[in-house]
């Protein structure tokens, strides 16, 4: 066990397992888990509630301004609360996930969440998942790790969660994330990369389990 409270950075693309992992890993050390792509999703949800158009910073700016992100743990367990209310159940679908790779490219949006996840990291004691939670939201973080996955497997993964929606085939979820990846890897802002200083994990062919087991080796030692 870690006897110092510490902010610890998963970062990596689409469904190379990190939030299975992240939750674990912050189950073990009693630490707070922070989904930052839930923010992104949010925001992107009230961009498409208020009509706003994802290309328009100012108006993007304006929404973010009067925006309130929380996690509140509830009896369902963690929660995200948009204004006072629960969007948890509406953030995950394919067209929230393809506006909110949209929204996150804009320098508004990332400017204000960049704020948000400070805050969120102020206390220590949590893990945060995201795209670039060790190269821009917390550099300074004691630990950081880079989680990646071949893109077919990550497809087919995200494709087994999304499962119980019929509409939804591995080609679409395939389609989707090589766009996905490819407009988190190319923007300007903070593109998906790992920080010079973490730590790079492959979990093609690696069960979730042995991941986390292997992270919290790391940390210990
Ligand atoms: O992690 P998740 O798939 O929920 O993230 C949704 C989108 O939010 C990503 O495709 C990415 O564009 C954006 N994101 C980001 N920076 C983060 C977390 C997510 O740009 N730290």
């Amino acid at each position: 066990m870690i006897d110092k409270r510490i902010v610890i950075t998963i970062d990596g693309p689409a469904g190379a397992g990190k939030t299975t992992v992240s939750r674990l890993l912050a189950k073990h050390l009693g630490y707070k888990y922070i989904d930052t792509g839930a923010l992104y999703r949010g925001v992107a949800l009230a961009a498409k509630e208020n009509g706003v158009d994802p290309e328009n910073d100012d108006a993007l700016a304006d929404l973010c301004r009067r925006l309130s992100l929380k996690f509140v743990i509830s009896e369902k367990g963690l929660r995200l609360v948009l204004n006072g209310k629960d969007i948890t159940d509406r953030i995950r679908t394919p067209e929230i996930t393809m506006l909110a790779s949209a929204v996150s490219a804009r320098p508004s949006v990332r400017r204000c969440l960049l704020e948000v996840q400070r805050d969120m990291g102020r206390e220590k004691g949590a893990v945060f998942e995201g795209r670039d939670m060790g190269t821009v939201v917390f550099p300074q973080a004691e630990i950081k790790f880079f989680l990646d996955a071949s893109h077919r497997e990550r497809a087919i993964r995200r494709y087994k969660e999304l499962a119980s929606d019929p509409s939804i085939t591995l080609n679409r979820v395939e389609s989707d994330m090589k766009h996905r990846d490819h407009n988190d890897s190319n923007r300007d802002l903070a593109p998906l990369k790992p920080a010079i200083d973490a730590i790079i994990i492959d979990s093609s062919d690696v069960s979730i389990q042995e991941v986390v087991s292997k992270m919290i080796l790391y940390i210990e030692s």
